[in-house]
């Protein structure tokens, strides 16, 4: 029989890509903070469980899909948290960003509950979780990875072992620093060419064709042309993202002149109080900057 799954944070990620291991016959108990997120997911064949704990007590696999560090903490954690209510052999896997330090930590915890635990965020936004065609970074013991590979396999395309405890993370670091860096860069390009008079759509299908060729471009070209910034991928999160980023960068004893101005663009968008939105919203402060 297939492992049995608790998921816990069911969010815009968290919640395609746990009903497309309810599809595939994983049997998942999951937890969340909104009760209509776990209506969605009885809908889909899961059982909703009262706690995080609770979700975790009987789980052969824990994937936990939560937006920050500290909410991983607190979920694995304390008098209630699934550290000290899971079954010592069971598999516990933290799937969303953080620093890489606090996957270490997490491991280490783990491992003192008899946990074996991966660090495996993903890429390909919220898009990639419904197709199931995310990237998946893991960290962690090479044997861990390949008992979770079939199970990343239903959710992603790519799955790759990166290296130890919290390689994971910094893998997906770079991601974000490349995706922030060419958001902001495909965001100046359309403004340009919509300022400029040509035809935009046609633009942009031929820069598709050459070098510059970019998932960013395709996937957020809708967003920016039609402006619609519904998240998708909050600059809120790609913000904490641009701080795990810049303390690795601080942490290997680089300096990233794109990053850092790419952190900060991110910042002010957040100040300017479009921390709610997708991040394809960066175009918003580029025609703030054009109209004064
Ligand atoms: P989200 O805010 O949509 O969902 C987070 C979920 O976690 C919510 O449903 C919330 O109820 C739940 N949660 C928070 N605290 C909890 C707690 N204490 N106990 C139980 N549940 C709790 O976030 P998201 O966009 O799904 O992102 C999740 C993670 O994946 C983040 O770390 C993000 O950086 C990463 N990520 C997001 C995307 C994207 O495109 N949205 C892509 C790749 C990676």
């Amino acid at each position: 029989p297939l492992p049995r799954v608790a998921w816990i944070g069911l969010g815009v990620m968290g919640s395609p890509m746990a009903e497309n291991l309810l599809r595939a016959g994983y049997p998942v108990t999951g937890y969340t903070l909104e009760q209509h997120k776990l209506d969605r997911l009885a809908a889909h064949g899961g059982v909703p469980a009262p706690s995080a704990a609770e979700a975790a007590r009987n789980a052969d696999v824990i994937v936990t899909m939560l937006p920050a560090d500290a909410d991983v903490t607190a979920v694995a954690h304390g008098p209630d948290g699934i550290l000290d209510r899971a079954r010592p052999g069971a598999l516990l896997i933290d799937m969303s960003t953080v620093a890489p330090g606090t996957a270490v930590a997490l491991a280490a915890a783990g491992a003192e509950h008899g946990l074996r635990v991966l660090d495996a965020p993903v890429s390909g936004g919220e898009a990639g979780a419904v197709e199931g065609s995310l990237s998946v970074m893991a960290g962690g013991r090479a044997e861990d990875v390949e008992a979770a590979r079939p199970l990343f396999e239903v959710l992603g395309g790519t799955v790759v072992h990166c290296g130890p405890h919290g390689a994971g993370q910094t893998v997906k670091a770079a991601n974000q620093l490349i995706v922030a860096a060419g958001l902001q860069a495909c965001a100046e390009a359309v403004v340009l060419l919509e300022r400029s008079g040509v035809d935009v759509d046609a633009a942009l299908d031929v820069i598709g064709g050459g070098l510059a060729a970019s998932a960013v471009l395709t996937r957020k070209r809708r967003n920016f042309l039609d402006r619609d910034f519904t998240p998708g991928f909050r600059i809120d999160l790609h913000h904490k993202d641009m701080g795990i980023v810049t303390a690795a960068a601080r942490e290997a004893r680089l300096t990233l002149p794109l990053a850092e101005l790419a952190a900060r663009l991110i910042a002010e968008a957040r100040e300017r109080g479009d921390g709610g939105l997708d991040h394809s919203a960066l175009l918003r402060g580029v025609e703030r900057a054009a109209a004064s």
